[in-house]
């Protein structure tokens, strides 16, 4: 048996915090300055292309800052880490925007922010002094408390922090380095079929529910939003409600998944899914399945893999990602491939060598074999229980 090997990786723990009256108010009206300062350099870089035709780095813009913070008290009073990091943030979405022209992919020019998309206060720098016991503590703001209810790495480990208001609900986002902590490696494989019908569907027949998500609450929060005056102050509450509410069903979802994929990196060693492309998964791709749009968009694949993929590596697993072309029209007994349109049948059958078997499980088999190639490996019984069922 191989032994695996440790590596480190970040970790955000992910906390609500809370903090005073006053100091909730003081951190919107930061909130509101930053997003004042993202626009400005934005639209600093955007007007330095078009006049000289150069972009601006991220330290010419650090000396205007130095600047501004000379000339105005309000940006003295705040940590520069906290101003800093606003630049970072419109250096990175610049960046990202130049990859995505080089790539040749659809550019979207960075946006410019009215100030209800800018949420949350992000640290070029952080110090290990930042986080002491349950205080969180950054020049210029007041004080959050925190409850986590696990042990928190020490604070010498820290790498990031991320201070994000939604609606009323005050989170703080702690990244710690840690050494990853790999599972002793088991003797089973697995591919994985994402659909709509069901939510998961594993080569060794097991399923895991669609997500079914109860919006009652949120659509009539979202009726109440339209009786009220616009600029009321009844309105922005209402909106504050409705944000609440969307934000309680992701942070659902985030949980139900994390419950599904711990239980997968558990079970097994070797995990294969399909690489998910934008194409497969929006109408915008010309896919067939027009209708399912925003039924697809609910089970939140993207979710699911990325939370596999950097477990899988913390614990030591192999993950795979396969081409998905062919997966449910090729018999996973003969690879037998079945040329004509297959409508929404719920059984494959092979016309070659007769193998019938439910058109989803048929799939993730073949994307177990694409992804290592061999045989399926029999799960030991007493394992089967281990998977959590979705119960949204
Ligand atoms: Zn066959």
């Amino acid at each position: 048996m191989d032994t695996p090997q440790s590596t480190t990786l970040h970790k955000t723990y992910q906390e609500r915090g809370y903090c005073s009256r006053a100091g909730y108010a003081r951190i919107r009206e930061v909130l509101r300055s930053c997003c004042w300062l993202y626009n400005r350099s934005l639209e600093q870089r955007k007007n330095t292309y078009l006049s000289d035709g150069k972009g601006m780095s991220l330290y010419t813009q650090m000396k205007e800052l130095t600047q501004l913070r000379k000339e105005q008290q309000f940006w003295r009073d705040i940590g520069i880490t906290v101003s800093r990091g606003v630049l970072v943030r419109v250096d990175r979405s610049c960046k990202a925007f130049f990859r995505r022209v080089k790539a040749g992919e659809k550019p979207g020019y960075p946006r410019f922010k009215p100030h209800q998309r800018y949420q949350c206060i992000e640290l070029s720098e952080v110090t290990a002094g930042m986080v002491k016991g349950n205080r969180i503590k950054v020049k210029g703001l007041s004080v959050i408390r925190i409850r986590p209810n696990r042990a928190l790495p020490a604070s010498s480990q820290l790498k990031a922090l991320r201070i994000g208001m939604h609606g009323r609900i005050l989170t703080v986002d702690l990244v710690y380095e840690e050494e990853s902590e790999p599972l002793t490696s088991v003797d089973t494989a697995v591919g994985i079929d994402m659909g709509v019908n069901e939510r998961m569907t594993f080569s060794d027949g097991e399923t895991v529910s669609r997500r079914v998500i109860d919006r009652s609450r949120e659509t009539s929060l979202q009726r109440a939003i339209s009786t009220k005056k616009k600029g009321s102050k009844r309105r922005r509450k209402a909106v504050s409600a409705f944000a609440c509410e969307r934000r309680r069903n992701t942070v659902r979802n985030r949980n139900e998944c994390h419950r599904l994929t711990t239980a997968i990196v558990r079970k097994y060693q070797k995990i294969a899914v399909e690489k998910l492309t934008i194409k497969n998964m929006s109408r915008k791709g010309g896919n067939r399945k027009r209708g399912l749009n925003r039924s697809m968009m609910e089970q939140t694949w993207g979710i699911l893999f990325q939370q596999l993929r950097y477990k899988a590596e913390w614990a030591g697993r192999q993950f795979a990602e396969v081409d998905p072309r062919y997966t449910s029209k090729t018999c996973s007994h003969c690879d037998e491939v079945r040329k004509e349109k297959l409508a929404v049948y719920r059984i494959f059958e092979c016309l070659r060598c007769g193998h019938t078997e439910d058109r989803d499980t048929n799939a993730a088999k073949n994307i177990q074999k694409r992804g290592w190639e061999y045989p399926a490996q029999p799960v030991p019984p007493a394992e089967k229980d281990m998977l959590v069922q979705s119960s949204i």
